[in-house]
């Protein structure tokens, strides 16, 4: 039984000019699962290696799970599908909502993937030539490799997940994009390691809503998807780095 590690690739948002947006990658058993795919995602990747991840390369990730439609969670999809496509002549294993696979190929994707020229010829594309889509069940255990995943509906300005995910009886427990919810953070409760979301606005949770929780709570807490204008000093709740490796 290998480690079940959390890697931290992206920790800002969209606006942020430090960070790459939020996202993680789950390592266990062999398997890397990418939870979200933002922009420009093998910089992200690369940029998480020279951080201290170690070797970290697309080649080696072959399942996103994507949390919600929000171009920062999402925006590398196009590219992340078109490498598989064209370099590595498979498809991306993607794991959603069934929201999610209501929209994403026809109102986000299908405008730019939708059509491709050889130099001679257009030749339609579908969404199955560049994605093997996965749907998530909202009710019982997703299996992903070698991960049991569950999922939450969060509040948010649209349909999107929390997570627990299980590997070696261990949990990893993501908040993902949220307003402050303390139903959620008892559903997180029980994981070994949470991560959870901060920023402004009302479909996002203040820092200092958590910094209101339980020490117990707060000690196995770490932040992520935080905007530049927060003192991470003012917070009594680890912020998460990119680079970061967290043993779960
Ligand atoms: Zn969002």
């Amino acid at each position: 039984m290998t480690r079940f590690e959390v890697i931290a690739l992206g920790v800002g948002d969209t606006f942020s000019e430090h960070h790459h947006p939020t996202s993680l990658l789950l390592v266990a058993d062999g398997c890397k699962l990418a939870i979200d795919c933002p922009d420009m995602y093998r910089r992200v990747l690369r940029d998480a290696s020279l951080k201290g991840a170690g070797p970290l390369a697309l080649t080696d990730i072959d399942d996103v799970l994507l949390t919600h439609v929000h171009g920062d969670h999402m925006n590398g999809l196009e590219g992340v599908g078109y490498l598989k496509y064209f370099a590595d002549h498979k498809r991306l294993r993607l794991h959603t909502l069934p929201e999610v696979l209501e929209v994403l190929w026809e109102r986000r994707l299908h405008v730019s993937m939708g059509r491709l020229w050889d130099g001679e010829a257009f030749k339609d594309m579908r969404f199955e030539d560049y994605f093997d889509a996965r749907p998530l069940a909202w009710e019982g255990v997703n299996r992903i490799g070698p991960f049991e995943v569950e999922i939450r509906r969060t509040r948010h300005h649209v349909p999107t997940c929390a997570l627990r995910v299980r590997f070696g009886g261990r949990i990893l427990g993501y908040s993902c994009d949220t307003a402050f919810d303390l139903d959620l953070i008892e559903w997180l409760s029980g994981a070994d390691l949470i991560v959870h979301e901060t920023n402004l606005g009302p479909a996002h949770t203040l820092a200092s809503d958590l910094a209101g929780l339980p020490e117990s709570l707060r000690k196995k807490m770490c932040l992520i998807h935080y905007p530049d204008s927060l003192d991470l000093q003012t917070v009594p709740i680890r912020a998460l780095l990119e680079g970061d490796v967290l043993k779960v």
